[in-house]
């Protein structure tokens, strides 16, 4: 299903992304579905979306778990569009791992207190289990549903300034490259 991703931002070029609605994300996998996925313990059980790098899917719950309880995912197009983030991450080569995106996010995350890094602990490395590089995907499809007003977030815009700038400039640029085709008729 081609998502309209990122069309005024970028080239809509993740389509072949397959899109799967299980009744709850910790269905993908049970055998991980009680690992804790979050600094704070929660699992797949709480977990809204997810896209799988290996087999380019998309997957958002109709549950997710709060506390003891099974509630709707109601923040079904914030979770869509942080998804597509990962998958347009993906397409474009991993930006979240290029040079610039990385010496953007560390002068982000230096400039950080430290109740501002337990509160973002998602998107950084110790809410990752000390992966930078997963830390820096998460931090990149929430800065593009930030950028794609899904998932507006003061937190992100603030704190994540250098990294939002680097991530505007190359979708900027690639929306650039892809009016140069449509003007040249292909
Ligand atoms: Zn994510």
């Amino acid at each position: 299903m081609p998502y309209a991703a990122a069309a005024s931002y970028g080239p809509n070029d993740i389509e072949g992304i397959k899109i799967a609605a299980p009744h709850k994300v910790a269905d993908i996998d049970p055998k991980r579905a009680k690992e804790p996925s979050y600094a704070d313990g929660g699992t797949q059980e709480n977990c809204h979306g997810y896209f799988s790098q290996k087999t380019d899917t998309l997957y958002v719950g109709e549950i997710t778990k709060v506390g003891n309880k099974w509630y709707p995912v109601r923040d079904v197009d914030a979770t869509v569009v942080h998804e597509v983030g990962h998958a347009l991450d993906k397409r474009l080569g991993y930006i979240s791992d290029s040079k610039e995106f990385a010496a953007a996010y560390q002068q982000d995350i230096r400039a950080m207190s430290a109740s501002d890094r337990k509160s973002l602990d998602y998107y950084l490395p110790e809410g990752q289990a000390n992966n930078i590089y997963i830390a820096r995907k998460e931090a990149f499809a929430e800065i593009y549903a930030n950028l794609r007003g899904t998932d507006i977030d003061e937190r992100i815009d603030s704190h994540f300034p250098h990294s939002t700038a680097v991530i505007k400039e190359r979708l900027s640029s690639l929306a650039k490259s892809d009016k140069d085709h449509v003007a040249e008729g292909e």
